[in-house]
């Protein structure tokens, strides 16, 4: 890949939360907690796996008070910064889940997955919420004979954990011709299991229907402290029977939780919006999601106002677990965001980048997301999605729902109910072992793109290094 500087429009942004916001306007952080609150649940954490928690305990049971605690504004975190896959996609491995609850679980919480994606939609039409849904799939394509051969696995794989043709299937190239035409691709498959949003507004949406059932969201009140019965605030503490951590990629800035989960970036770029001419050469009139089969691997999105919003990962991880918070982007990953996007499209090369930025999203050691109660304490979180959390978090609100209110149902048999995953290492494994991947992974994926057939072992020790 070369490397060239990516052309900036006039107005070009880096960071300031996330392009998203920018149609919206940042939102305005309400008011803080005002002093000592007793409340019957409080959630801390407003990105969707908060807000999908509030949402279904207060459709279930009307008269809880529940309080959510967010520390900047409803949907500063990720779910306002991510790439707008709604996708059927696990978080993790069935292999995973299958250890301990069986490989029909494991099966189980696939089509749960599916089902979520649709609850998604459906909650969106039913609440009012505009978030730019439109359910066209995901196409995802093999640009290089080693990522062809892992598409067959991929796909035979899939097979075996239920997928069936109507899941996910090979696309015939003249199908794919039709649909999105991407520079290099030498096979894909379609999946019907995802839907492209404009995650700010399904953020804006959510907490505006939240707060409409009732649910108070207090802005710009960190929780310092999480505790048997209580969240501690500088403005005050919540005094409640259940306290449900729901901070993601921010987890590890919470005392007690450093290595639990792995603060991991994501960067993306978004083009200005595109001519038609472009389009024409493009395709991609039915607004599937897209996703390649690198090691390195990126995602995109056509946007409602016809830009590209294209993904991958920057400098994936910062020494010490730090957070990069208003998701500023270092120049080298734009330019390598806009080289990959060029060479997928060249044809965008006329355009110029609107808008980079950056999130945290959370990895377990065991990269598997987990959702938990503890009864005993009234303590309980859901998180872990490595990346995956668009739909996963609805299914965690649902979840974390019913284990709340103490309902044994389909959802808390779900495999990843209760799971215990093992901390990450010390300072500096955990930086050397993440950056060590991350390197491989890139050596991976030029050496397969200078010809190799098959999936470069040097990959093979990637993922052994951090049990990916
Ligand atoms: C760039 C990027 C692209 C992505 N693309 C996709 C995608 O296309 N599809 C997909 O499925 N997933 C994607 N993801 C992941 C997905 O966005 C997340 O998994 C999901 O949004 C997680 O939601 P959450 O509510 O658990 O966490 P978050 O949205 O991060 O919310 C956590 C909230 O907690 C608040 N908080 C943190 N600490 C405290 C504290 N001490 N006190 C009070 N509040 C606190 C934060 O301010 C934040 O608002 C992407 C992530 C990134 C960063």
């Amino acid at each position: 890949m070369s490397t060239m500087s990516a052309p900036l429009s006039p107005g070009f942004v880096n960071g300031d939360v996330s392009f998203w916001y920018r149609s919206l306007g940042l939102p305005v952080p309400g008011d803080p907690l005002g002093g000592d609150i007793e409340a019957d649940v409080a959630i801390v954490g407003a990105g969707y796996t908060g807000l999908w928690t509030a949402y279904y305990l207060k459709k279930a049971r009307p008269s809880l008070r529940v309080v959510v605690l967010e520390k900047e504004f409803a949907g500063f975190g990720a779910s306002g910064r991510n790439g707008g896959w709604l996708t059927g996609a696990l978080a993790g491995t069935p292999e995973r889940y299958a250890k301990t609850h069986g490989p029909d679980a494991a099966r189980r919480l696939q089509r749960s997955m599916f089902g979520a994606v649709d609850e998604v939609v459906r909650v969106a039409a039913e609440e009012g919420i505009e978030a730019d849904i439109v359910k066209g799939g995901i196409t995802t394509v093999a640009r290089s004979a080693a990522q062809a051969g892992r598409l067959r696995e991929d796909l035979a794989w899939q097979r075996d954990w239920g997928w069936t043709e109507e899941d996910v299937r090979l696309l015939p190239p003249e199908e794919m011709d039709a649909r999105l035409r991407v520079n290099g691709a030498v096979s894909a498959t379609w999946s019907p299991h995802c839907a492209r949003i404009q995650p700010a507004k399904l953020a804006r949406g959510l907490a505006r229907a939240v707060r409409d059932l009732g649910v108070e969201i207090y802005e710009r009140t960190p929780v310092t402290e999480i505790a048997r019965g209580r969240a501690v605030t500088p403005h005050g503490t919540v005094t409640a029977g259940h306290v449900l951590r729901c901070t993601e990629g921010f987890t590890a800035t919470i005392p007690g939780h450093h290595r639990d989960w792995l603060p991991m970036n994501s960067s993306m770029i978004v083009t200005e919006p595109l001519p038609e001419k472009v389009w024409d050469s493009i395709g991609w009139a039915g607004r599937e999601l897209l996703g390649d089969m690198a090691h390195y691997y990126m995602y995109a999105q056509r946007t409602a106002d016809d830009r590209i919003a294209f993904g991958g990962r920057g400098k994936p991880y910062l020494y010490g677990s730090k957070v990069d918070e208003r998701g500023h982007t270092h120049a080298w990953t734009v330019d390598a965001l806009w080289d990959l996007l060029t060479s997928f499209f060249p044809a965008v090369g006329s355009s110029r980048v609107a808008h980079a930025w950056s999130g945290v999203l959370g990895v377990p050691r065991d990269w598997c997301a987990t959702v938990h109660v503890d009864h005993t304490t009234g303590l309980g979180w859901a998180g872990g999605y490595t990346g995956h959390g668009v739909t996963t978090t609805n299914l965690a609100g649902r979840t974390l729902c019913d284990l709340v209110l103490r309902r044994e149902t389909e959802l808390t048999a779900l495999p990843w109910v209760d799971r215990r995953v093992r901390a990450w290492e010390p300072e500096p494994l955990r930086w050397l072992g993440v950056h060590s991947m991350y390197r491989l992974y890139r050596l991976a994926d030029a050496r397969e793109n200078r010809g190799m057939t098959r999936t470069s072992a040097l990959a093979k020790i990637a993922n052994k290094i951090t049990g990916h």
